[in-house]
């Protein structure tokens, strides 16, 4: 049924347009504004030269937090969107030896027993351990916690063991497996949250769990997909979402949001304003200083933010046999971690990731062509770098290592066109504060259904919401 609340989202993103979808489905009037041509913020579509690049997102995690976010909306994901479970997941590149990483656990146990001294001893307690952990913590990852009293919730209290505080995810490992590449196998998914494994709290062993007990996912198209299925149901139920739109400026008035100001100089009101742009950013570009006392722009700056990333998308006349996602790791691994976490200083020697989604996804390409997305984890933009003077030097160090470490040796010649994006560029064009590439789309998806529980409970809008999640696992006995 509509209702007459009108509901402004700045940003066309993942998280925004979750939300737009949500709200626009209980009757909200939603409009969304973005400064972009197309949806999907750091999930839209690059395209060049008939080539198609995912600008961010290339694994898709916890499908079913996405599934069931159609599923309020009384809608199915297969009927929008086209997946694929991918196995082998990834392959790992170390210096010496190579992973093939299976969400199969039969494949798992064999891989893990023919490449690593220890052997798979550890692999079946990992999952059925992380299995019980995640099982207690997912619900307390998708409450608010906008009041007191929700902190003292029997969910979370029955989680508090799990926190494993205050281990690293990389000392949690421990206890599964010893050799360091083993953990590293199982540990370098924290760079996902822009975090060194040696710092990023045990909790987020929750992310490799993750992927070998539910696997992971492309979607036909390109992750971008989703952005622009989510895009269909809100026009479907009603919403608008206009692009070429950027916000110039929150309207506040007395310590509250109450409409935006465009940079075409209209200015929109509504009910409830959601800030979807990133938040670092919006609170010190959309906002005057001291406006929202809630948020200080200096006590943002000095906050601790993710690494950012280097990125290079190339379009390639030829297709080259390597799988659809790699991860190389640095021979010195500890070294490129401390130059981007805290010498904030770049490598010579570092990791990278390569997604060939074309050997899966014709799609994405001319017929005999293929498209190559490489990911650098970088500083973010507190190491002062000037990547106009940089940018040439790593592009180059880029190419060699693909050759190098991957065996793509001619790629130079095949290379039809390119695209690049750097630390700075993620903060002058992308909007993204520090350059620091952000959490997760299940996590964003989450954040977005609370959000918009919120306000509906503040309008007295009475909602469906799925209060046991039917993709869960069962804990092993
Ligand atoms: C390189 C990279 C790789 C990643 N890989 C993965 C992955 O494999 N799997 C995964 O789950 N996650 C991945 N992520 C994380 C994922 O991209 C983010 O979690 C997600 O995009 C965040 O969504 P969001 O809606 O919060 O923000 P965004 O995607 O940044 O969207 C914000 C929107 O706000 C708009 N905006 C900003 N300012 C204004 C303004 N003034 N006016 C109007 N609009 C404005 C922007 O144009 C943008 O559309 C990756 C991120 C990066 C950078």
């Amino acid at each position: 049924m509509p209702n007459s609340k009108h509901i402004i989202i700045v940003g066309a993103g993942p998280g925004g347009l979750c939300a737009g979808m949500l709200l626009s489905h209980r009757g909200f009037k939603v409009s969304i504004f973005d400064k972009n041509h197309v949806v999907g913020g750091r999930n839209r579509a690059i395209r060049m030269d008939g080539y198609t690049f995912d600008t961010g997102p290339t694994f898709l995690l916890m499908k079913g937090v996405l599934d069931e976010m159609f599923e309020l909306c009384g809608r199915r994901s297969e009927d929008y969107l086209e997946f694929m479970r991918l196995d082998p997941m990834y392959r790992l590149v170390y210096e010496d030896s190579e992973l093939m990483v299976s969400s199969d656990r039969d494949k798992m146990n064999a891989e893990l027993k023919r490449v690593f001294s220890e052997g798979e001893e550890g692999y079946d307690r990992f999952i059925s351990n992380e299995r019980n952990r995640f099982n207690r913590l997912y619900p307390c990852i998708t409450r608010d916690y906008s009041s007191l009293s929700s902190f003292l919730s029997w969910d979370l209290i029955r989680a508090l063991p799990w926190l494993a505080l205050p281990k690293s995810v990389f000392s949690n490992l421990g206890q599964y497996f010893n050799q360091e590449k083993m953990r590293l196998a199982f540990s370098f998914q924290s760079k996902y949250l822009g975090m060194s494994p040696w710092d990023c709290p045990a909790l987020f062993t929750m992310l490799p769990y993750l992927e070998h007990d539910y696997g992971i996912y492309h979607v036909v198209g390109g992750l971008n997909r989703i952005s622009a299925a989510m895009a269909e149901v809100i026009k479907e139920s009603g919403g608008s979402v206009h692009t070429d739109s950027p916000v110039q400026s929150l309207i506040i008035e007395n310590d509250s949001v109450k409409g935006v100001k465009l940079v075409s100089g209209e200015e929109v009101r509504s009910d409830e304003v959601i800030v979807n742009a990133d938040f670092a950013h919006a609170m010190t570009h959309l906002v005057e200083p001291g406006q929202l006392r809630k948020y200080d722009h200096e006590q943002l700056a000095k906050r601790e933010y993710s690494c950012s990333t280097f990125m290079l998308y190339l379009g390639l006349d030829k297709v080259y046999d390597i799988p659809h996602h790699s991860i190389v790791f640095a021979k010195d691994y500890h070294t490129n971690i401390s130059n981007i976490f805290s010498n904030k200083k770049l490598s010579e020697d570092f990791s990278f990731y390569v997604q060939n989604a074309s050997v899966s996804d014709a799609s994405l390409a001319p017929a005999g062509k293929s498209t190559l997305y490489v990911l650098v984890p970088m500083p973010n933009n507190d190491s002062g770098l000037d990547w106009s003077s940089h940018c040439e030097k790593v592009r180059e160090q880029v190419l060699d290592m693909l050759g190098a470490r991957l065996g793509l040796t001619d790629i130079r010649e095949h290379i039809e066109c390119e695209k690049i994006i750097t630390p700075e560029t993620w903060e002058s064009d992308e909007h993204i504060y520090k350059g620091a590439p952000g959490s997760g789309l299940p996590t964003i998806y989450e954040s977005a259904r609370i959000s918009s529980n919120l306000i509906s409970r503040k309008h007295r809008i009475t909602f469906k919401d799925i209060k046991q999640s039917t993709w869960l696992k069962k804990a092993e006995v």
